[in-house]
């Protein structure tokens, strides 16, 4: 695959980055991942906004926001995908520090930016029969809010779930139910959609906005409450939100069966309106 590493286009196999890379040495970088539907990128806008969130609050001075539709674009055309399905990786670290220091130069440093294409992969039987969560209590740190590629604690949860064949792994906090390793968590309690607050403790999940915004366009009545732990035996329904999982009903959480092992109705509709929504951009 050709990728796209600081202002050129390459192929991966001569893709070189430095060890003294801070993105290697301490994972100080930020990253997006966009999905391509064959005709346009979607929410592109949003990724961008929140990738650029993620640089301020890193203080990461990256000038290139803008060329990135321009630089996306041409990756897909030059991976020929141009009518495939395809996801994008953007990643952005502050650059190199030799020596290696903690601290950082502000002015000095030039942040390394790489993007990838590949294609999407299926996940159609999960979006139609399913998937088993397992609750993990959250260990991570106070800034979830910020998309750092400082995955640790994503990665060893989502690890662990993953050798039990669980498809995911779902975070708890004091008793509360923030988002999984890798994904928003909603629930749906006699009708009524329910995903916990844009806080520090989630990511604001781009799918979870587009979820949102769909559930208002379409009267589907929604909390922006956190589902406690104790609670989820009273819920009707569950699902996971992202750009990779799409809108994926949950059929189980730890030992509990979730609507008899089926995905909700609810769940259903939300999401054939998100396929509608991103089928049409
Ligand atoms: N939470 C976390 C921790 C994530 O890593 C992701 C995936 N980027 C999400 C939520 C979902 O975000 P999005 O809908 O923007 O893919």
């Amino acid at each position: 695959m050709k990728v796209y590493l600081n202002g050129k286009y390459m192929n991966e196999e001569n893709c070189r980055i430095s060890p003294f890379d801070r993105g290697f040495l301490f994972g100080d970088g930020v990253y997006e991942v966009l999905k391509y539907n064959g005709k346009n990128f979607i929410e592109f806008d949003s990724h961008i906004k929140r990738l650029k969130t993620g640089l301020n609050f890193l203080e990461i001075n990256f000038t290139g926001t803008e060329n990135l539709t321009n630089i996306c674009r041409k990756l897909i055309t030059l991976n020929n995908l141009t009518e495939k399905k395809a996801l994008l990786y953007i990643q952005v670290t502050r650059g190199i520090s030799n020596p290696r220091t903690h601290f950082f130069s502000k002015e000095n440093i030039i942040p390394t930016i790489f993007i990838s294409v590949s294609l999407l992969p299926s996940n159609k039987k999960e979006l139609k029969k399913g998937v088993s969560v397992e609750l993990e209590k959250d260990f991570r740190w106070s800034r979830c809010n910020v998309k750092t590629i400082s995955l640790l604690p994503n990665v060893l949860a989502r690890q662990k779930a993953s050798e039990k064949n669980i498809a995911e792994a779902v975070w708890t906090k004091n008793g509360f139910i923030t988002e999984g390793t890798h994904t928003n968590f909603f629930g749906v309690n006699k009708g009524i959609v329910q995903t916990a607050p844009l806080t520090n403790n989630i990511l604001p999940g781009i799918t979870r906005q587009a979820i949102i915004r769909l559930c208002k366009i379409n009267k589907l009545p929604l909390k922006e409450n956190y589902i406690k732990e104790n609670e989820i035996k009273d819920f009707d329904e569950f699902f996971l939100t992202s750009t990779t999982m799409d809108v994926t009903p949950i059929i189980r959480i730890n030992n509990l069966i979730v609507n008899k092992g089926k995905p909700g109705a609810v769940t259903r509709k939300i999401q054939k309106y998100y396929f509608d929504m991103i089928n049409s951009v």
